[in-house]
């Protein structure tokens, strides 16, 4: 729908616009108001660079699109009815959590043992543990390709399914070779569209999810919603999409917490939302709160950094990681208040 500067277009603005939306296979049709005049377009209104020309016009307001411009992840797409299986939860039917170490430390992985055995106690579904890291300070520990033989031997102590961040595509191959069932996209790549792709194409045909995390700078819903759909265009739509905190920051946080995004993705699309509290607020102690702000805004799930020994982890760990009993408190009461929202 384009809704002009003027209250009617002249002929000749009105030819010139037919004439863009003609180049696009597309009619206008205008719809006369008692005091304003708008244009319909008839027909695939989703090139982006139809409407980028029409937003070029002087004369142009705005263009309000009907049409989604990611089919596939729009909740009246055909895969709203798709639902999303791991570590024994389908998301939606229970409040799936995900949890464990920010990082692997590959020279402690006992540590990593005995915390993918504690969050299992504490109620996890899924266990996390940092492979490869996106790190601030390039001087700071970049992972390691050996911690991936630790998560690994994790998920078969603990006979739960385990995530790592996948940076670039031979983190990607590795990662699938070694069988990792749940692949994180981080914050930093949520924008990086050939990574996106490389992971899309590579999950095709496979039973693998995706964690995406918002991006730090995202804006518009539009932007983490269009990002989700580069992965499932391939034809894996094991999306999770996962808010972690934007920039800038509130002074005390992390991140800008953003859980309140969750009840607007539902509207627009049918991917869960499992909420990453541990990131957005940065400090253990606030991690609960948050953790249960997110289940109240109607999260599917969450993502929680834990340690059985915080102060000896790496990574976020010191910084932000639940001992395994403040995470089985908060598990126990997250769930306790998604049975509430359920009624
Ligand atoms: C992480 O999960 O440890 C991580 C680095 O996440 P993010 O991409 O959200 O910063
Ligand atoms: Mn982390």
């Amino acid at each position: 729908m384009i809704l002009p500067k003027v209250p009617r277009l002249s002929n000749e603005q009105a030819a010139e616009l037919s004439a863009v939306v003609a180049e696009f296979g597309c009619k206008l049709q205008p719809i006369v108001g008692a005091v304003r005049t708008i244009y319909a377009i008839v027909g695939d209104e989703r090139d982006e660079l139809m409407i980028n020309r029409i937003e070029g016009l002087d004369y142009v307001e705005r263009v309000d699109r009907i049409q989604s411009p990611h089919k596939l992840m729009d909740r009246r797409s055909d895969l709203a009815s798709h639902r999303i299986k791991v570590g024994g939860v389908t998301l939606g039917e229970r409040l799936l959590v995900i949890a464990g170490q920010c990082t692997i430390d590959p020279k402690n992985p006992n540590f990593f043992y005995e915390t993918a055995a504690a969050v299992k106690e504490a109620g996890a579904d899924v266990i996390r543990g940092g492979v490869w890291k996106p790190r601030t300070n390039p001087y700071t520990f970049q992972g390691d390709a050996k911690s991936l033989d630790i998560l690994m031997e994790g998920a078969r102590r603990t006979g739960l399914p385990v995530d790592a961040e996948v940076m670039d595509e031979t983190h990607l191959r590795l990662a699938l070779d070694a069988g990792v069932p749940m692949l994180q996209v981080g914050a930093r790549n949520a924008l990086n569209y050939s990574l996106l792709r490389a992971i899309g194409a590579a999950v095709a045909g496979r039973n693998t999810v995706v964690l995406l995390k918002r991006g730090l700078h995202m804006g518009p819903l539009n932007e983490f919603i269009s990002a989700a759909e580069y992965i499932v265009s391939f034809g894996n739509p094991n999306v999770l999409l996962c808010p972690r905190g934007t920039s800038p920051a509130l002074d005390g946080y992390r991140n800008h917490p953003d859980e309140s995004i969750t009840p607007l993705l539902k509207e627009k699309t049918w991917a869960p939302v499992v909420v990453d509290p541990s990131h957005s607020v940065g400090k253990a102690s606030y991690v609960p709160a948050c953790a249960l702000a997110a289940v109240a805004y109607g999260a599917d799930g969450l993502c929680i950094e834990s340690h059985v020994a915080p102060a000896k982890g790496i990574g976020d760990d010191p910084k932000q990681a639940l001992t395994p009993d403040v995470l089985k408190t908060t598990i126990t009461q997250a769930r306790q208040l998604w049975a509430m929202r359920r009624g």
